[in-house]
């Protein structure tokens, strides 16, 4: 029970100030603080807000304290503080990309960027008057061949999606440091479990909060942060204009998310390797691709750059085209045909209906996507009952193929 006898008394006819219960003890969960206003005391406490020298809200766009609460606990995670929230992984990269360049510059992307990233290289940057190029981000040699003189930031992701090709992250951060240029990486894939792109030299890094940190499919949130000041403080004003910002529901909801991040994520790749594993040479299958397996052209990067940590996504092709991929869908029980990653219940995306459908057979071809090829976001079932669920899939795959 809270004492309640010596609360201030609001008058009935006024409806501010909210007085919350006193209590001598403190809530172990964060709370939900939903005011969209902060009242301050007096014009001269709300300069010393605004000037810095005392910390307060004043208007949820521009701050509030679950976006701080959750920022600080990713900031703890990839290892740069002053990261802020926003209201999506793309409202990130749109951050990034529009406080960060200007009209005359120029933008280098890897050539398998998130599908939204690339319609922002193709089609609003350019628009803006900032010219892009996109490169392999696998091979540091085109990456140098795609700069300018005017090259303002390179943005690339560690593993590409759907062939989880790893790029040459050491290498393009060198390239970018001599060069005076901006390195964004977009982490979402990798998680910082698996890397901290900080440490191999990233000025800038993005995650979409959605996928595997927030990890449950029920909230849409991104995060970033810049390792110099003044790009941060640039991303953090962008946002707050443009109303990039996030809000305190879904903040308060990722942030609970977030707290078995660490055990999903292992959870998800100890089972994602195995069924790597269990599917490569099998009837019915064509290619499997997982980083850490010897038959990945990347290997030795998963190794150097990723220490190991191959992730919880698993791509293979099966044999058989469209045909056999709608029979794979159709019979692979209990499992989600929907394109995301990182939910806790596997996930199934096929890349030539979905991420990948602006590209041609023949542009797919050449990444090395057919018709008959599906990226699986392993999720935290029983590894078991996962396989078995695949194998269904399967035996209906080999039979429509046959
Ligand atoms: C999903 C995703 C995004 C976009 O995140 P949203 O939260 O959906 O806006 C950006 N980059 C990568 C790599 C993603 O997987």
């Amino acid at each position: 029970m809270t004492d309640r006898s010596d609360d201030p008394q609001v008058e009935p006819t006024l409806i501010r100030p909210a007085v919350p219960p006193r209590t001598a003890s403190r809530p172990v969960v964060t709370p939900i603080m939903p005011s969209v206003v902060y009242a301050s005391d007096t014009p001269d406490a709300l300069d010393a807000q605004y000037e810095g020298r005392a910390a307060g809200y004043t208007y949820a766009r521009e701050g509030h304290p679950n976006a701080d609460a959750l920022a600080a606990r990713l900031d703890a995670l990839e290892g740069v503080p002053g990261g802020i929230v926003t209201g999506s992984g793309m409202a990130a990269v749109t951050a990034v990309l529009m406080s960060l360049c200007r009209a005359g510059d120029h933008v280098v992307g890897g050539d398998q960027l998130y599908g939204r990233s690339l319609r922002l290289m193709r089609e609003d940057l350019p628009r803006l008057g900032i010219a892009t190029t996109l490169a392999d981000p696998t091979d540091v040699a085109a990456i140098e061949a795609a700069l300018r003189p005017e090259t303002r930031l390179v943005l690339i992701e560690v593993v590409s999606n759907p062939t989880l090709r790893i790029a040459d992250l050491d290498g393009i951060a060198a390239l970018c440091r001599d060069r005076g240029v901006i390195l964004a990486v977009d982490n979402t894939f990798t998680t910082p479990a698996a890397i901290r792109p900080a440490e191999h030299g990233a000025d800038v890094v993005i995650q979409s909060v959605t996928k595997l940190l927030a990890g449950h499919s029920d909230v849409t949130l991104g995060w970033v942060a810049a390792r110099a000041p003044e790009h941060a403080e640039a991303i953090r004003t962008f946002a707050v204009t443009t109303g990039l910002t996030p809000s305190p529901f879904d903040c308060w909801l990722a942030e609970r998310g977030l707290l078995t991040f660490d055990l999903r994520f292992e959870r998800a790749q100890a089972t994602a390797r195995r069924l790597a594993d269990h599917l490569a040479g099998r009837a019915g299958i064509e290619s499997v691709l997982y980083p850490t397996r010897d038959d990945h052209p990347d290997r030795g990067r998963a190794q150097a750059v990723l220490q190991g940590q191959g992730g919880h996504m698993v791509t293979f092709t099966l044999e058989g085209g469209r045909a056999a991929a709608n029979a794979f869908t159709a019979a692979a029980e209990g499992l989600a045909f929907a394109p995301t990653l990182g939910d806790a219940g596997t996930t199934l995306s096929h890349p030539a209906s979905s991420s990948h459908r602006a590209l041609s057979a023949e542009e797919r071809a050449a990444i090395g996507i057919s018709e008959g090829t599906f990226r699986v976001s392993v999720g935290l079932e029983d590894p078991e009952a996962l396989f078995a669920a695949i194998d269904g899939g399967l035996a209906a795959a080999v039979e429509a193929a046959g």
